[in-house]
């Protein structure tokens, strides 16, 4: 849905209208009249400017002109795909470095330029060098070079104009005077306008618009881009990256992170060579950060923080390659300047990097206590019987022997004892196999119950359980075995309304680890309880046999 620019202000409905139409007779083709027009649409955006400069009504004037403007532009049809728009491709790129990532791409755009004046080599180079100052805020430095390019800028192609022009507007927006480069920007709006490309005219305004520090913290600039953006959204387009993009940096307050998470998707389908490493990594870091609160994001987070790093490498050296090209470009005095303003950028740079390392710590820590966690819970799972909640033969065999192993030093006596269901098969093919893992469920209950917390309890097999109980004689062995067993013979198990009734057959191995005995394995001891608990079983089921 599109802001109501004029519905946020308190602008009267006629005073709309006349800017509206103002800016729609500005492109008109042919108007003769074209300099009275533009000193007319300065005067009615800026009559709104009373005692202060900033006043809600100037904003809300200013916002008004663009958004009619963008969306006269959009709603005609590109005529002109022109060298201009390709051009401006390189404008996010700047310089162009040999060892560039943009290198081959923008020598191939310059190409045209250069092999039809070769002078125009020299004067992009010198042209590139205010556009670098002009970046780094070196504004004397860009000042003596907007003066010195001046008098060649006039017969330059219209790109090399145009990219003198921002860059001047840049070193401006800083003290500029509002109506002169309003004035100025009007004149190179229409120049670019008569070539009939949409696409290099919106690329101009734009670029104008995001210098406008003054109107960026007002309600009506995101409005504005928002309603554009809208427009060319999908149309991956060099100035649909460049409007997502600054929608994408504003502040929180203006921009919810899901919103934010959306031009990040929007963006990264976006070719890489439109936008540049800063911005990649800008996109791909906060990505990082936003996935890494989400569980079944975990492994996207990492891929966008390993992108965000790849991306920050490549701001560093390129960094680094700026200060090479200022040493070989500028004259000594700039280039001892000019370093200050590179030592800022590097220092913002290394700050940067150590908060968004501390985030990568943060993160990193964060997920490896909930891999812990994790790794904790599959490590119960893996050990535990699901039916009976009960330890498996698992955990037995991978903790028993060490036990036992402690057991034997100190001379504790152990015993072995299986418990078997009594001709389980038929009751589970008298009431159902559900009925049974209920039976062994409650079973496993019973045992947890009735035996020590120091005992071991594991469900052996299908319908076996293995007891290991500590520092316990034959004969208190046997009591407490017949004494579960009558429990199980007395226990009525209701299920579905159904009572059933079962018992168990037990037998037990003693050993009083009396000899200080080696052990090596288990299964001789549970061998032993096995063939008593075939005993048991023998004489006639539902009884207890105990072996020493
Ligand atoms: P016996 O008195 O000789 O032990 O007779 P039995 O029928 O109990 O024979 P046996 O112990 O050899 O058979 C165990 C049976 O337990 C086989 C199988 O049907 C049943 N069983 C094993 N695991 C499960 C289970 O997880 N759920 C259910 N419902 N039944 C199981
Ligand atoms: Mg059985």
């Amino acid at each position: 849905m599109a802001f109501d620019l004029a519905g946020m202000s308190q602008l009267k409905p006629e005073y709309v209208n006349e800017i509206r139409s103002l800016v729609h007779d500005f492109f008109k083709p042919d108007n003769r009249n074209r300099n009275q027009q533009i000193e007319k649409l300065i005067q009615t955006v800026s009559a709104q400017v009373k005692q202060n400069s900033l006043d809600d009504d100037f904003l809300a004037s200013v916002a008004v002109f663009f958004d009619a403007a963008f969306e006269f532009i959009i709603s005609q049809e590109e005529q002109n795909h022109s060298e201009l728009y390709k051009f401006f491709r390189i404008i996010n790129h700047l310089p162009i470095l040999p060892n560039s990532r943009f290198y081959d791409e923008g020598l191939e755009i310059l190409r045209p330029y250069f092999e039809k004046d070769t002078d125009s080599i020299k004067f992009f180079d010198r042209l590139q060098l205010l556009f670098v100052y002009s970046e780094i805020s070196y504004e004397d430095a860009a000042q003596r070079m907007v003066e010195e390019l001046l008098e060649q800028v006039d017969s330059s192609p219209l790109c090399f104009y145009v990219m003198y022009q921002l860059s001047r507007v840049g070193i401006l927006g800083a003290h500029g005077e509002t109506r002169s480069k309003m004035k100025l920007l009007l004149e190179l709006t229409i120049r670019v306008w008569n070539i009939g490309s949409r696409e290099a005219t919106l690329f101009l305004l734009t670029s104008w618009l995001f210098t406008l520090s003054w109107f960026k913290s007002s309600k009506y600039y995101k409005a504005l881009l928002y309603n554009l953006y809208e427009k060319i959204r999908g149309t991956e387009s060099l100035n649909m990256a460049r409007v997502g993009y600054e929608l994408f940096l504003l502040d929180d307050k203006q921009v919810s992170p899901a919103e934010r998470m959306r031009y990040y998707q929007d963006l990264i389908k976006i070719s890489e060579t439109i936008l540049n490493s800063r911005q990649m990594h800008s996109l791909h870091f906060f990505a990082g950060n936003y996935l890494s609160g989400f569980n079944e994001q975990f492994h996207d987070s990492i891929l966008s923080f390993k992108a965000s790093n790849y991306y920050l490498h490549k701001c560093w050296e390129r960094l680094i390659e700026i200060s090479k090209y200022l040493r070989t470009h500028s004259d000594p005095k700039d280039y001892k300047l000019s370093m200050n303003y590179v030592e800022d950028k590097l220092l913002n740079l290394s700050n940067q990097t150590s908060l968004r390392n501390n985030s990568y710590v943060e993160n990193l820590q964060m997920n490896f206590e909930k891999i812990e966690d994790l790794y904790r819970e599959v490590g119960e799972l893996s050990l535990t019987d699901p039916l009976s909640g009960l330890r498996n033969r698992r955990f037995m065999d991978n903790n028993l022997l060490p036990i036992l192993a402690l057991a034997a030093r100190h001379n504790v006596p152990v015993c072995f004892s299986i418990i078997d269901i009594d001709y389980f098969k038929s009751v589970n093919d008298k009431y159902g196999h559900i009925a049974g893992d209920y039976i062994l469920k409650t079973l496993g209950e019973m045992l947890s119950q009735t035996f020590r917390h120091s005992d071991i309890i594991v469900r052996y097999g299908g319908d076996e359980f293995l007891i290991v109980l500590f520092d316990t004689n034959p004969q208190y062995c046997e009591e407490m075995m017949n004494s579960f067993r009558k429990k199980v013979e007395n226990r009525v198990f209701n299920y579905q309304r159904k009572q059933i009734k079962i018992t168990v057959s037990i037998g037990a191995y003693c050993n009083s680890f009396q000899d200080n005995v080696k052990l090596k394995n288990l299964s001789g001891y549970i061998d032993k309880a096995d063939v008593a608990m075939y005993e048991a079983k023998e004489s006639g089921r539902n009884a207890v046999s105990v072996q020493t």
